[in-house]
Protein backbone atom coordinates (compact mmCIF):
# COMPACT_ATOMS: atom_id res chain seq x y z
CA UNK A 1 0.00 0.00 0.00
CA UNK A 2 3.05 2.48 1.19
CA UNK A 3 4.36 1.82 -1.97
CA UNK A 4 1.30 2.53 -4.50
CA UNK A 5 1.17 5.69 -3.20
CA UNK A 6 4.71 7.18 -3.23
CA UNK A 7 4.31 6.01 -6.84
CA UNK A 8 1.84 8.25 -7.46
CA UNK A 9 3.15 11.12 -5.61
CA UNK A 10 6.45 11.17 -7.50
CA UNK A 11 4.49 11.46 -10.58
CA UNK A 12 1.92 13.80 -9.41
CA UNK A 13 3.54 16.24 -7.02
CA UNK A 14 1.66 19.54 -8.50
CA UNK A 15 -1.75 17.85 -8.50
CA UNK A 16 -4.30 18.78 -6.64
CA UNK A 17 -6.80 16.16 -7.98
CA UNK A 18 -3.94 13.49 -7.33
CA UNK A 19 -3.56 14.49 -3.79
CA UNK A 20 -7.02 14.23 -3.47
CA UNK A 21 -7.05 10.07 -4.89
CA UNK A 22 -3.88 9.77 -2.24
CA UNK A 23 -6.14 11.47 0.80
CA UNK A 24 -9.20 9.35 -0.62
CA UNK A 25 -7.19 6.13 -0.27
CA UNK A 26 -5.37 6.92 2.79
CA UNK A 27 -9.07 7.01 4.45
CA UNK A 28 -10.16 4.30 2.84
CA UNK A 29 -7.29 2.01 3.38
CA UNK A 30 -7.92 -1.36 5.61
CA UNK A 31 -4.13 -0.85 7.16
CA UNK A 32 -3.78 2.60 9.60
CA UNK A 33 -1.63 5.33 7.62
CA UNK A 34 -1.25 8.86 7.91
CA UNK A 35 0.84 10.79 5.56
CA UNK A 36 2.61 13.70 7.52
CA UNK A 37 4.20 16.47 4.82
CA UNK A 38 7.00 18.95 5.39
CA UNK A 39 9.86 19.53 8.07
CA UNK A 40 6.66 20.36 10.62
CA UNK A 41 5.04 17.08 9.95
CA UNK A 42 1.88 18.41 9.31
CA UNK A 43 -0.88 15.80 9.25
CA UNK A 44 -1.61 15.84 5.56
CA UNK A 45 -3.94 12.78 5.93
CA UNK A 46 -4.86 10.24 8.39
CA UNK A 47 -7.65 7.36 8.18
CA UNK A 48 -9.89 5.95 10.49
CA UNK A 49 -7.75 3.22 11.87
CA UNK A 50 -4.53 5.47 12.47
CA UNK A 51 -6.76 8.03 14.60
CA UNK A 52 -7.74 5.18 17.12
CA UNK A 53 -4.20 4.31 17.42
CA UNK A 54 -3.47 7.73 18.15
CA UNK A 55 -6.63 8.35 20.50
CA UNK A 56 -7.53 11.52 17.72
CA UNK A 57 -10.67 12.74 15.53
CA UNK A 58 -10.26 14.56 12.44
CA UNK A 59 -9.43 17.56 14.08
CA UNK A 60 -6.22 16.90 14.18
CA UNK A 61 -5.68 17.02 10.44
CA UNK A 62 -3.67 20.28 9.44
CA UNK A 63 -1.76 20.22 12.45
CA UNK A 64 1.84 20.14 12.87
CA UNK A 65 2.76 16.24 14.35
CA UNK A 66 4.21 17.43 17.80
CA UNK A 67 0.88 20.04 18.88
CA UNK A 68 -1.42 17.02 16.79
CA UNK A 69 0.03 14.50 19.65
CA UNK A 70 1.41 16.26 22.68
CA UNK A 71 1.17 13.11 24.73
CA UNK A 72 1.79 10.19 22.22
CA UNK A 73 5.14 8.72 23.38
CA UNK A 74 6.56 11.76 24.07
CA UNK A 75 8.86 13.95 22.28
CA UNK A 76 10.25 10.83 20.92
CA UNK A 77 7.84 10.10 19.02
CA UNK A 78 7.85 13.13 17.28
CA UNK A 79 12.20 13.20 17.37
CA UNK A 80 11.78 9.68 15.47
CA UNK A 81 9.75 10.86 12.40
CA UNK A 82 11.45 13.95 11.81
CA UNK A 83 14.86 11.42 11.90
CA UNK A 84 13.19 9.84 9.20
CA UNK A 85 12.29 12.92 7.46
CA UNK A 86 15.59 14.58 7.91
CA UNK A 87 17.90 11.35 6.85
CA UNK A 88 15.40 10.04 3.99
CA UNK A 89 16.08 6.40 5.52
CA UNK A 90 13.11 3.98 6.11
CA UNK A 91 12.34 3.33 9.95
CA UNK A 92 10.46 0.05 11.21
CA UNK A 93 9.20 -0.48 14.52
CA UNK A 94 8.26 -4.04 15.46
CA UNK A 95 5.17 -5.47 17.32
CA UNK A 96 5.18 -1.77 19.43
CA UNK A 97 2.65 -2.12 21.99
CA UNK A 98 -0.57 0.23 21.89
CA UNK A 99 -3.76 0.32 24.47
CA UNK A 100 -6.97 1.06 22.63
CA UNK A 101 -10.01 1.27 23.63
CA UNK A 102 -12.84 -0.75 22.09
CA UNK A 103 -15.59 -2.33 23.12
CA UNK A 104 -16.00 -0.41 26.13
CA UNK A 105 -12.66 -1.52 27.65
CA UNK A 106 -9.14 -0.40 27.18
CA UNK A 107 -6.76 -3.21 26.14
CA UNK A 108 -3.65 -4.02 24.47
CA UNK A 109 -3.03 -4.77 20.95
CA UNK A 110 0.72 -4.84 18.79
CA UNK A 111 1.25 -3.03 15.63
CA UNK A 112 4.04 -2.66 12.75
CA UNK A 113 4.81 0.26 12.13
CA UNK A 114 7.22 1.44 8.95
CA UNK A 115 7.60 5.13 8.58
CA UNK A 116 8.65 5.60 4.98
CA UNK A 117 10.14 9.03 3.93
CA UNK A 118 8.10 9.77 0.66
CA UNK A 119 10.63 11.30 -2.10
CA UNK A 120 10.03 13.83 -4.46
CA UNK A 121 12.39 13.55 -7.74
CA UNK A 122 13.02 17.72 -7.50
CA UNK A 123 12.69 18.28 -3.48
CA UNK A 124 14.11 15.25 -1.73
CA UNK A 125 11.64 14.38 1.02
CA UNK A 126 8.57 15.97 1.32
CA UNK A 127 7.11 13.86 4.17
CA UNK A 128 6.72 10.74 5.79
CA UNK A 129 4.14 7.90 5.82
CA UNK A 130 3.32 6.33 8.70
CA UNK A 131 1.51 2.57 8.07
CA UNK A 132 1.03 0.63 10.97
CA UNK A 133 -0.17 -2.83 10.55
CA UNK A 134 -2.28 -5.08 13.92
CA UNK A 135 0.06 -7.86 14.29
CA UNK A 136 -2.00 -8.87 17.76
CA UNK A 137 -3.09 -12.49 17.00
CA UNK A 138 0.65 -12.89 15.86
CA UNK A 139 2.23 -12.17 18.83
CA UNK A 140 -0.43 -13.47 21.29
CA UNK A 141 -0.03 -16.86 19.64
CA UNK A 142 3.48 -16.87 19.72
CA UNK A 143 4.13 -15.82 23.05
CA UNK A 144 1.68 -18.62 23.53
CA UNK A 145 3.58 -20.86 21.95
CA UNK A 146 6.83 -18.99 24.03
CA UNK A 147 4.58 -19.91 27.40
CA UNK A 148 4.00 -23.54 26.60
CA UNK A 149 7.14 -24.16 24.98
CA UNK A 150 8.91 -22.34 28.83
CA UNK A 151 6.53 -24.48 30.61
CA UNK A 152 7.45 -27.48 28.98
CA UNK A 153 11.39 -26.55 29.43
CA UNK A 154 10.83 -26.32 33.21
CA UNK A 155 8.93 -29.08 33.78
CA UNK A 156 11.72 -30.58 31.71
CA UNK A 157 14.49 -29.22 33.81
CA UNK A 158 11.80 -29.86 37.49
CA UNK A 159 11.46 -33.65 36.33
CA UNK A 160 15.15 -33.75 34.68
CA UNK A 161 13.11 -35.47 31.50
CA UNK A 162 15.26 -35.72 28.30
CA UNK A 163 13.24 -36.11 25.04
CA UNK A 164 14.50 -37.36 21.70
CA UNK A 165 13.42 -38.11 18.21
CA UNK A 166 14.63 -40.70 16.19
CA UNK A 167 14.69 -41.10 12.37
CA UNK A 168 14.12 -45.12 12.00
CA UNK A 169 14.82 -44.60 8.38
CA UNK A 170 18.31 -43.33 8.62
CA UNK A 171 18.71 -43.68 12.22
CA UNK A 172 19.44 -39.93 12.99
CA UNK A 173 18.57 -38.84 16.55
CA UNK A 174 17.83 -35.83 17.93
CA UNK A 175 17.97 -35.04 21.35
CA UNK A 176 17.59 -32.29 23.94
CA UNK A 177 21.09 -32.00 25.80
CA UNK A 178 19.73 -33.68 28.88
CA UNK A 179 19.99 -36.95 27.27
CA UNK A 180 23.46 -36.82 26.63
CA UNK A 181 23.96 -35.67 30.44
CA UNK A 182 21.40 -38.23 31.85
CA UNK A 183 24.61 -40.40 30.08
CA UNK A 184 27.20 -38.72 31.43
CA UNK A 185 28.31 -36.52 28.08
CA UNK A 186 29.20 -33.86 26.98
CA UNK A 187 25.88 -32.09 26.31
CA UNK A 188 27.69 -29.46 23.52
CA UNK A 189 29.23 -32.79 21.20
CA UNK A 190 26.68 -34.61 18.98
CA UNK A 191 26.19 -38.15 20.12
CA UNK A 192 24.61 -40.65 17.69
CA UNK A 193 22.15 -43.66 18.73
CA UNK A 194 24.68 -46.32 18.80
CA UNK A 195 27.13 -44.41 21.02
CA UNK A 196 23.47 -44.62 23.69
CA UNK A 197 23.14 -47.80 22.99
CA UNK A 198 26.98 -48.91 23.52
CA UNK A 199 26.23 -47.65 27.06
CA UNK A 200 23.48 -49.87 27.45
CA UNK A 201 24.55 -52.55 29.94
CA UNK A 202 25.78 -55.52 28.34
CA UNK A 203 22.70 -57.46 30.45
CA UNK A 204 20.14 -55.21 29.65
CA UNK A 205 20.65 -54.74 25.69
CA UNK A 206 18.35 -57.79 24.89
CA UNK A 207 15.37 -55.79 26.69
CA UNK A 208 16.28 -52.67 24.28
CA UNK A 209 15.85 -54.96 21.45
CA UNK A 210 12.55 -56.66 22.70
CA UNK A 211 11.08 -53.30 23.08
CA UNK A 212 12.50 -52.18 19.87
CA UNK A 213 10.46 -55.15 18.20
CA UNK A 214 7.45 -54.77 20.34
CA UNK A 215 7.01 -51.16 19.43
CA UNK A 216 7.53 -51.71 15.80
CA UNK A 217 4.70 -53.97 15.91
CA UNK A 218 2.82 -51.93 18.83
CA UNK A 219 3.29 -48.48 18.19
CA UNK A 220 4.46 -48.27 22.22
CA UNK A 221 7.95 -48.01 22.71
CA UNK A 222 8.74 -48.40 26.67
CA UNK A 223 11.90 -50.15 28.63
CA UNK A 224 14.28 -49.68 31.77
CA UNK A 225 17.86 -50.78 31.51
CA UNK A 226 20.63 -49.80 33.26
CA UNK A 227 23.19 -47.31 31.44
CA UNK A 228 27.27 -47.35 32.13
CA UNK A 229 27.72 -43.57 31.97
CA UNK A 230 30.77 -42.05 30.00
CA UNK A 231 31.74 -41.06 33.53
CA UNK A 232 31.59 -45.57 34.62
CA UNK A 233 28.76 -45.02 37.10
CA UNK A 234 25.52 -47.20 37.12
CA UNK A 235 22.59 -45.90 36.23
CA UNK A 236 19.07 -46.71 35.52
CA UNK A 237 16.78 -44.99 32.72
CA UNK A 238 13.39 -45.34 31.78
CA UNK A 239 12.35 -44.64 28.07
CA UNK A 240 9.19 -44.62 26.60
CA UNK A 241 7.89 -43.14 23.09
CA UNK A 242 5.37 -43.88 20.19
CA UNK A 243 6.34 -44.99 16.83
CA UNK A 244 5.07 -42.94 13.88
CA UNK A 245 4.40 -45.19 11.03
CA UNK A 246 4.26 -44.24 7.42
CA UNK A 247 1.35 -45.66 4.64
CA UNK A 248 2.65 -48.88 4.29
CA UNK A 249 3.14 -48.49 8.39
CA UNK A 250 6.44 -48.98 8.05
CA UNK A 251 8.25 -47.12 11.30
CA UNK A 252 9.03 -43.83 10.12
CA UNK A 253 10.13 -41.91 13.74
CA UNK A 254 10.32 -42.39 17.06
CA UNK A 255 9.69 -39.89 19.60
CA UNK A 256 9.76 -39.96 23.28
CA UNK A 257 10.96 -39.22 26.53
CA UNK A 258 14.58 -40.98 28.63
CA UNK A 259 14.53 -39.98 32.76
CA UNK A 260 17.06 -41.47 35.11
CA UNK A 261 14.84 -43.60 37.47
CA UNK A 262 18.21 -44.85 39.50
CA UNK A 263 16.38 -43.58 42.75
CA UNK A 264 13.27 -45.47 41.70
CA UNK A 265 14.14 -48.56 40.31
CA UNK A 266 16.94 -48.72 43.56
CA UNK A 267 13.28 -49.06 45.12
CA UNK A 268 11.68 -51.22 42.77
CA UNK A 269 14.61 -53.65 42.72
CA UNK A 270 14.37 -54.11 46.38
CA UNK A 271 10.68 -54.79 46.21
CA UNK A 272 11.31 -57.47 43.21
CA UNK A 273 13.74 -58.99 45.48
CA UNK A 274 11.55 -59.32 48.13
CA UNK A 275 8.77 -60.37 46.15
CA UNK A 276 11.20 -62.82 44.34
CA UNK A 277 13.10 -64.03 47.92
CA UNK A 278 9.46 -64.13 49.85
CA UNK A 279 7.93 -66.57 46.84
CA UNK A 280 10.91 -68.81 46.82
CA UNK A 281 10.67 -69.02 50.77
CA UNK A 282 7.19 -70.22 50.00
CA UNK A 283 7.28 -72.45 47.47
CA UNK A 284 8.69 -74.99 50.00
CA UNK A 285 5.96 -74.83 52.71
CA UNK A 286 3.39 -74.44 50.24
CA UNK A 287 4.35 -78.01 48.25
CA UNK A 288 4.10 -79.85 51.40
CA UNK A 289 0.92 -78.12 52.34
CA UNK A 290 -0.68 -78.94 49.36
CA UNK A 291 0.58 -83.00 49.94
CA UNK A 292 -0.37 -83.19 53.48
CA UNK A 293 -3.77 -81.66 52.10
CA UNK A 294 -4.21 -84.36 49.44
CA UNK A 295 -3.26 -87.41 51.95
CA UNK A 296 -5.86 -85.70 54.58
CA UNK A 297 -8.21 -85.33 51.30
CA UNK A 298 -7.88 -89.52 50.67
CA UNK A 299 -8.03 -90.18 54.76
CA UNK A 300 -11.40 -88.56 54.73
CA UNK A 301 -12.45 -89.91 51.66
CA UNK A 302 -11.71 -93.50 52.74
CA UNK A 303 -13.02 -92.25 56.24
CA UNK A 304 -16.54 -91.08 54.24
CA UNK A 305 -16.25 -87.67 55.94
CA UNK A 306 -18.28 -85.25 53.36
CA UNK A 307 -17.70 -82.46 55.90
CA UNK A 308 -13.84 -83.36 56.02
CA UNK A 309 -13.60 -83.73 52.45
CA UNK A 310 -15.52 -80.32 51.40
CA UNK A 311 -13.17 -78.36 54.17
CA UNK A 312 -10.21 -80.36 52.63
CA UNK A 313 -11.27 -79.32 48.99
CA UNK A 314 -11.71 -76.08 49.57
CA UNK A 315 -8.22 -75.81 51.57
CA UNK A 316 -6.67 -77.22 48.61
CA UNK A 317 -8.02 -75.06 46.04
CA UNK A 318 -7.15 -71.94 48.05
CA UNK A 319 -3.40 -73.63 48.09
CA UNK A 320 -3.48 -74.02 44.27
CA UNK A 321 -4.81 -70.48 43.60
CA UNK A 322 -1.88 -69.32 46.28
CA UNK A 323 0.63 -71.57 44.21
CA UNK A 324 -0.29 -70.06 40.93
CA UNK A 325 0.53 -66.77 42.04
CA UNK A 326 4.08 -67.87 43.51
CA UNK A 327 5.57 -68.99 40.43
CA UNK A 328 3.86 -66.30 38.65
CA UNK A 329 5.74 -64.04 40.76
CA UNK A 330 9.05 -66.12 40.63
CA UNK A 331 8.29 -66.36 36.56
CA UNK A 332 7.96 -62.44 36.33
CA UNK A 333 11.15 -61.66 38.05
CA UNK A 334 12.84 -64.32 35.34
CA UNK A 335 11.08 -62.36 32.44
CA UNK A 336 12.66 -58.93 33.56
CA UNK A 337 15.74 -60.77 34.13
CA UNK A 338 15.60 -62.18 30.51
CA UNK A 339 16.27 -65.48 31.99
CA UNK A 340 12.99 -67.17 31.27
CA UNK A 341 13.64 -70.37 29.45
CA UNK A 342 12.03 -73.05 27.80
CA UNK A 343 12.91 -76.94 28.32
CA UNK A 344 11.56 -78.58 25.26
CA UNK A 345 9.66 -82.38 25.08
CA UNK A 346 7.56 -84.42 22.69
CA UNK A 347 4.30 -84.91 23.60
CA UNK A 348 0.81 -85.06 23.23
CA UNK A 349 -1.48 -81.55 23.46
CA UNK A 350 -4.71 -83.95 24.18
CA UNK A 351 -3.82 -85.19 26.65
CA UNK A 352 -1.93 -82.06 28.31
CA UNK A 353 -5.43 -80.35 28.30
CA UNK A 354 -7.65 -83.45 29.30
CA UNK A 355 -4.72 -83.03 32.30
CA UNK A 356 -4.86 -79.13 33.06
CA UNK A 357 -8.98 -79.13 32.81
CA UNK A 358 -8.77 -81.95 35.96
CA UNK A 359 -5.92 -79.86 37.60
CA UNK A 360 -8.68 -76.54 37.71
CA UNK A 361 -11.64 -79.00 38.43
CA UNK A 362 -11.19 -77.80 42.23
CA UNK A 363 -11.94 -74.21 41.38
CA UNK A 364 -15.23 -74.51 38.53
CA UNK A 365 -17.85 -73.67 40.04
CA UNK A 366 -21.07 -75.01 38.52
CA UNK A 367 -19.64 -74.37 34.91
CA UNK A 368 -20.10 -76.81 32.17
CA UNK A 369 -16.60 -77.89 30.52
CA UNK A 370 -16.92 -79.22 26.98
CA UNK A 371 -13.36 -80.35 25.63
CA UNK A 372 -13.59 -83.26 23.03
CA UNK A 373 -10.24 -84.02 22.99
CA UNK A 374 -9.10 -85.82 18.87
CA UNK A 375 -6.52 -87.70 18.14
CA UNK A 376 -3.23 -87.36 19.78
CA UNK A 377 -1.74 -84.09 18.48
CA UNK A 378 2.20 -84.99 19.38
CA UNK A 379 3.85 -81.47 19.57
CA UNK A 380 7.27 -80.54 20.63
CA UNK A 381 7.63 -77.46 23.35
CA UNK A 382 8.05 -76.65 26.55
CA UNK A 383 5.13 -78.64 28.51
CA UNK A 384 4.79 -77.43 31.96
CA UNK A 385 4.99 -73.85 30.41
CA UNK A 386 2.07 -74.31 28.11
CA UNK A 387 0.03 -76.36 30.39
CA UNK A 388 0.68 -72.96 32.38
CA UNK A 389 -0.84 -70.84 29.75
CA UNK A 390 -3.93 -73.31 29.23
CA UNK A 391 -4.24 -73.08 33.08
CA UNK A 392 -4.53 -69.55 32.90
CA UNK A 393 -7.13 -68.97 30.59
CA UNK A 394 -9.36 -71.81 31.56
CA UNK A 395 -8.71 -69.94 35.42
CA UNK A 396 -9.85 -66.53 33.65
CA UNK A 397 -12.53 -68.22 32.10
CA UNK A 398 -14.07 -69.56 35.16
CA UNK A 399 -12.91 -66.33 36.99
CA UNK A 400 -14.60 -63.74 34.33
CA UNK A 401 -17.89 -66.08 33.60
CA UNK A 402 -20.92 -66.40 35.97
CA UNK A 403 -21.91 -70.25 37.26
CA UNK A 404 -24.23 -72.21 34.94
CA UNK A 405 -22.41 -71.08 31.92
CA UNK A 406 -20.20 -73.43 29.57
CA UNK A 407 -16.27 -73.53 28.86
CA UNK A 408 -15.59 -74.41 25.72
CA UNK A 409 -12.21 -75.60 24.93
CA UNK A 410 -10.78 -77.09 21.51
CA UNK A 411 -7.03 -78.03 20.49
CA UNK A 412 -7.06 -78.36 16.72
CA UNK A 413 -4.37 -77.87 13.86
CA UNK A 414 -4.91 -74.92 11.52
CA UNK A 415 -2.21 -74.78 8.63
CA UNK A 416 1.33 -74.59 10.30
CA UNK A 417 -0.09 -73.73 13.89
CA UNK A 418 -1.82 -75.63 16.39
CA UNK A 419 -4.47 -73.56 18.23
CA UNK A 420 -6.13 -73.65 21.41
CA UNK A 421 -9.07 -71.71 22.08
CA UNK A 422 -10.71 -70.98 25.61
CA UNK A 423 -14.17 -69.99 25.13
CA UNK A 424 -16.46 -68.36 28.13
CA UNK A 425 -20.22 -66.73 28.19
CA UNK A 426 -18.83 -64.09 30.49
CA UNK A 427 -18.27 -60.32 31.01
CA UNK A 428 -16.18 -60.38 27.69
CA UNK A 429 -13.98 -57.59 26.87
CA UNK A 430 -14.87 -53.92 25.53
CA UNK A 431 -12.66 -53.35 22.15
CA UNK A 432 -9.67 -50.72 23.89
CA UNK A 433 -8.65 -53.22 26.52
CA UNK A 434 -8.46 -56.45 24.22
CA UNK A 435 -4.70 -55.76 23.62
CA UNK A 436 -3.58 -54.16 27.01
CA UNK A 437 -4.61 -57.27 29.30
CA UNK A 438 -1.47 -58.33 27.79
CA UNK A 439 0.34 -55.90 29.35
CA UNK A 440 2.33 -56.49 32.55
CA UNK A 441 0.19 -55.77 35.56
CA UNK A 442 -2.87 -54.62 33.60
CA UNK A 443 -6.51 -55.14 34.67
CA UNK A 444 -10.13 -54.26 33.78
CA UNK A 445 -11.01 -52.26 36.60
CA UNK A 446 -14.91 -51.39 36.08
CA UNK A 447 -18.44 -52.06 37.30
CA UNK A 448 -17.96 -55.62 35.64
CA UNK A 449 -14.69 -56.78 37.26
CA UNK A 450 -15.68 -55.31 40.92
CA UNK A 451 -14.98 -58.12 43.77
CA UNK A 452 -12.51 -60.01 41.21
CA UNK A 453 -9.64 -59.49 42.64
CA UNK A 454 -6.03 -60.36 40.60
CA UNK A 455 -2.34 -59.49 39.97
CA UNK A 456 -2.75 -58.59 35.88
CA UNK A 457 0.46 -60.89 35.61
CA UNK A 458 -1.25 -64.09 34.42
CA UNK A 459 -2.18 -63.54 30.29
CA UNK A 460 1.66 -61.10 30.46
CA UNK A 461 2.85 -64.32 31.45
CA UNK A 462 1.30 -66.44 29.08
CA UNK A 463 2.03 -64.17 26.10
CA UNK A 464 5.83 -63.89 27.08
CA UNK A 465 5.84 -67.83 27.01
CA UNK A 466 3.89 -67.67 23.64
CA UNK A 467 6.75 -65.30 22.57
CA UNK A 468 9.35 -67.87 23.54
CA UNK A 469 7.88 -70.52 21.55
CA UNK A 470 7.37 -67.92 18.60
CA UNK A 471 3.56 -68.25 18.85
CA UNK A 472 0.88 -66.31 19.86
CA UNK A 473 -1.86 -65.30 21.67
CA UNK A 474 -4.98 -63.01 21.27
CA UNK A 475 -8.42 -62.91 21.85
CA UNK A 476 -11.72 -62.31 20.60
CA UNK A 477 -14.86 -60.85 22.36
CA UNK A 478 -17.03 -58.61 22.45
CA UNK A 479 -18.32 -56.86 25.79
CA UNK A 480 -20.80 -58.46 27.33
CA UNK A 481 -20.73 -61.74 25.19
CA UNK A 482 -17.90 -63.90 26.52
CA UNK A 483 -14.12 -64.05 25.27
CA UNK A 484 -12.46 -66.47 23.43
CA UNK A 485 -8.77 -66.77 24.13
CA UNK A 486 -6.44 -68.35 21.86
CA UNK A 487 -3.17 -69.36 21.45
CA UNK A 488 -1.32 -70.09 18.22
CA UNK A 489 1.81 -72.25 18.19
CA UNK A 490 4.05 -73.19 15.48
CA UNK A 491 4.28 -76.73 15.53
CA UNK A 492 7.74 -78.66 14.98
CA UNK A 493 6.19 -81.76 14.58
CA UNK A 494 8.12 -84.69 16.37
P1 LIG B 1 -5.88 -61.11 36.56
O1 LIG B 1 -6.98 -62.04 36.17
O2 LIG B 1 -5.08 -61.58 37.72
O3 LIG B 1 -6.32 -59.70 36.73
P2 LIG B 1 -4.75 -61.62 33.91
O4 LIG B 1 -3.44 -61.16 33.38
O5 LIG B 1 -5.00 -63.07 33.88
O6 LIG B 1 -4.80 -61.06 35.39
O7 LIG B 1 -5.89 -60.88 33.15
C1 LIG B 1 -5.79 -59.48 32.91
C2 LIG B 1 -7.18 -58.87 32.76
O8 LIG B 1 -7.79 -59.35 31.58
C3 LIG B 1 -8.12 -59.24 33.87
O9 LIG B 1 -7.97 -58.37 34.97
C4 LIG B 1 -9.49 -59.12 33.19
O10 LIG B 1 -9.88 -57.78 33.25
C5 LIG B 1 -9.20 -59.47 31.75
N1 LIG B 1 -9.60 -60.87 31.43
C6 LIG B 1 -8.80 -61.95 31.41
N2 LIG B 1 -9.48 -63.04 31.05
C7 LIG B 1 -10.75 -62.64 30.79
C8 LIG B 1 -11.95 -63.31 30.36
N3 LIG B 1 -11.96 -64.59 30.11
N4 LIG B 1 -13.04 -62.54 30.20
C9 LIG B 1 -13.04 -61.22 30.44
N5 LIG B 1 -11.95 -60.54 30.86
C10 LIG B 1 -10.82 -61.23 31.03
Amino acid sequence: MAFVLITILKKNDQNTSADQRIHDLIVQAPVAISFLKGKKLIVESANPPILELWGKQNDIIGKPLALALPDADGLDYVQLLQGVYKSGHIHYRYETKVWLYRNGHHNLFYFDFVYQPVKDIADGVVGVMIVATEVTKQVVARQLLEDTEERLRLAMEATGIAIWDLDVVNNVIITSPRLAEIFGLDPEEKVTSEEFRDLVHQDDRHIILKAFDDAVKTGVYLYEVRITTGEGSIRWIRTSGKVIYDDQHKPLRMLGTTNDITEQKHDEIMKNDFITMASHELKTPLTSLKAYTQLLVTKAQKADDVFLINALEKSEKQINKMTRLIYGFLDLSKIEAGKLQLSVQTFDINALVTEVIADSMPAVQGHDIIFKAGRAIRIVADKEKIAQVIGNLINNALKYSARGTTITIAAKMQGENLKISVKDQGIGLKQKNQQKIFQRFYRVEDESTRGLSGFGIGLYLSAEIMKLHHGEIAVKSEEGKGAEFYILLPVIKS
